[in-house]
C-alpha cells in the first residue's frame, strides 16, 4: 500500500514525493463549493454564521441628526465672530425625548448625548463652554458651525449595504445589522461534519488503559476546531485498525454529512487503511503533502462527502486542520473572503531548525522585548506528539519550503493562535 494513487501523480514535488503545501491549499479549495442552502434566522443565533444576502438598511443611521456631547444647540450662523453672545435658553432635549420648538437665531437649547437636534440649530456647544446665568447661556468664539454634531446616515444612510453577503457575522456586524433595525437574517446552512479516530491503540475516556493503548484526544481537539469554525459535529467515536471496519464506517457516514474527518491511519504502514478505503469508495484528490508536522494528509471526496484524513499525531492533526480544512469550511460556509489568517514578523529569540523542500510550523510564544517589539521563543520540543506544547504555545512559527534554519536575532513569520479561531 506504499505507492501513490494513479491520479495524483502530476502535482508532487520529485524531489520529495510529495505536495507542496501551497499547492495542496489551492487543490483543496478547488474541490469546495459553498453550501447552496440558506436558512432564516434571528439576529440572536446569528452570530458565527455567513450571510447568504447582503443586509440593505432600510433607514439612515443615525435617523436623525443629533447631539454627540452634552451641551448647548444653536445655529452656527448665530455664534459670535467676537466677545461673547447671550442666548435665552428656550428648553431641553434629552436622548430619546426630542424638544418639539423652533430655536430662533437668539435662542439655545440645552442637549443631551444622542438628543435629536431642535429645528433651527446645526451646533453644538460643550456645556463646559457656556456660561449660564438664569435662563440665559452665554457663549464666546472659537467655536465651529456644526461641532459636535452626528448628522443623519453618517454611518449608514438609507438603501446602503450595511453587511455584504459572504461575510461572517461578528459581534460588530450584529450590531450594524441591529441598528437597522433588521432582525431576521438569511445565512447559509452550517455544514455538517463527522468525526472519527482511527486505531487500535485508542481508548476513550473511562475505559482504562491497557499495555500499549493510549487515551483518543485528537477527537476532541477536532470537535473543538470543527465547532469553532462554525460547524455541526456528529462523533463518530473510534473506528479499529480495520479495512472492513473503515469501509462501513466512511459509506455509511459519507451519505448524511458534508464533510469527514478522521485522524490516524493514513500513512503507508500494515495497520493504515484509510487511503485503500477512499480509493474504494470515492476519490483520492491529494495525498501526503510536504509540511512538518502534518505530512501524511488526505483528502478526496465520498459521494457527496468531501473526506479530509488527518493524520495521528495530534499536533499534525491541529496544524492540518488549521492549513487545510478551516479555509475549505470557510469556503463551504459561504465566505467570501477566504484570505488566509494575518502573519506577522518578529525576532526570534531561540532557532527554529528546519530541513530543506518542504515548510516546518513550529510551536512558539510571541511576547514583546523591553522596547515592545515583536519577540518570539520555541516552546521546545518540537515532536509532533506533543500536544500540551499546542496549549503552552500562543503562536506557530511558519517557515516556508525554501526557508533555512531562522537563528535568533532573525525575523520569522509568526501566525498568532488568537487569530485562528
Ligand atoms: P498513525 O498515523 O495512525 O500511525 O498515528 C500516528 C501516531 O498518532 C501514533 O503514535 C498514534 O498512536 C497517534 N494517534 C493516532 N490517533 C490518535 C488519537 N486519536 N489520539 C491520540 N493519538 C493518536
Ligand atoms: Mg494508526
Amino acid at each position: 500500500m506504499s505507492e501513490l494513487p494513479q491520479n495524483l501523480n502530476n502535482c508532487f514535488d520529485p524531489r520529495t514525493g510529495l505536495v507542496p503545501i501551497a499547492e495542496a491549499e489551492q487543490r483543496v479549495l478547488d474541490h469546495v463549493t459553498q453550501i447552496s442552502d440558506t436558512e432564516v434566522l434571528s439576529l440572536t443565533r446569528a452570530l458565527g454564521r455567513v450571510l447568504a444576502r447582503p443586509i440593505v438598511s432600510p433607514i439612515n443611521i443615525p435617523p436623525h441628526a443629533n447631539s454627540a456631547m452634552d451641551g448647548f444647540a444653536v445655529a452656527g450662523t448665530s455664534l459670535p465672530d467676537a466677545g461673547t453672545r447671550t442666548f435665552q435658553i428656550a428648553g431641553e432635549a434629552l436622548a430619546g425625548k426630542p424638544w418639539k420648538g423652533t430655536c430662533e437665531a437668539n435662542q439655545t437649547v440645552r442637549v443631551t448625548t444622542g438628543a435629536m437636534m431642535p429645528t433651527g440649530t446645526d451646533t453644538v456647544v460643550i456645556q463646559e463652554d457656556v456660561q449660564i446665568s438664569h435662563a440665559e447661556a452665554i457663549i464666546g468664539t472659537g467655536h465651529k458651525p456644526y461641532a459636535n454634531v452626528r448628522l443623519a446616515g453618517e454611518d449608514l444612510s438609507r438603501d446602503e449595504v450595511a453587511v455584504e453577503a459572504g461575510l461572517k457575522v461578528g459581534p460588530a456586524e450584529l450590531g450594524v445589522m441591529a441598528s437597522t433595525g433588521v432582525g431576521r437574517v438569511e445565512v447559509v446552512r452550517q455544514p455538517l461534519a463527522a468525526v472519527f479516530s482511527t486505531g487500535d491503540e485508542l481508548k476513550n475516556a473511562g475505559e482504562p488503559l491497557e499495555p500499549g493503548s493510549i487515551y483518543d484526544s485528537n477527537r476532541y481537539v477536532l470537535m473543538g476546531l470543527l465547532q469553532n469554525a462554525g460547524a455541526d459535529v456528529l462523533n463518530f467515536g473510534i473506528v479499529p485498525d480495520d479495512e472492513a471496519a473503515t469501509l462501513s464506517a466512511l459509506s455509511e457516514i459519507s451519505k448524511s454529512v458534508d464533510l469527514i474527518i478522521t485522524s490516524g491511519g493514513v500513512s503507508t504502514g500494515s495497520a493504515d487503511y484509510v487511503i485503500t478505503a477512499l480509493q474504494k469508495l470515492g476519490n483520492v484528490d491529494l495525498w501526503r503533502i510536504a509540511i512538518r508536522p502534518g505530512r501524511p494528509f488526505a483528502f478526496g471526496r465520498i459521494g457527496e462527502a468531501l473526506f479530509f484524513g488527518l493524520p495521528g499525531n495530534p499536533v499534525a492533526v491541529m496544524v492540518t486542520f488549521y492549513r487545510l480544512v478551516q479555509p475549505a469550511l470557510r469556503k463551504l460556509m459561504g465566505e467570501t473572503n477566504l484570505n488566509p489568517v494575518p502573519v506577522l514578523k518578529a525576532r526570534a529569540v531561540t532557532s527554529f531548525r528546519k530541513k530543506p523542500n518542504r515548510a516546518e510550523v513550529y510551536r512558539a510564544i510571541l511576547s514583546r522585548d523591553g522596547e515592545g517589539n515583536p519577540i518570539v521563543s520555541s516552546t521546545g520540543l518540537q515532536g509532533s506528539g506533543l500536544l500540551s506544547s499546542m496549549s503552552q504555545a500562543n503562536c506557530f512559527v511558519l517557515l516556508d519550503d525554501e526557508a533555512t534554519t531562522a537563528s535568533p536575532g532573525d525575523m520569522v513569520d509568526v501566525q498568532p493562535f488568537e487569530g485562528l479561531n
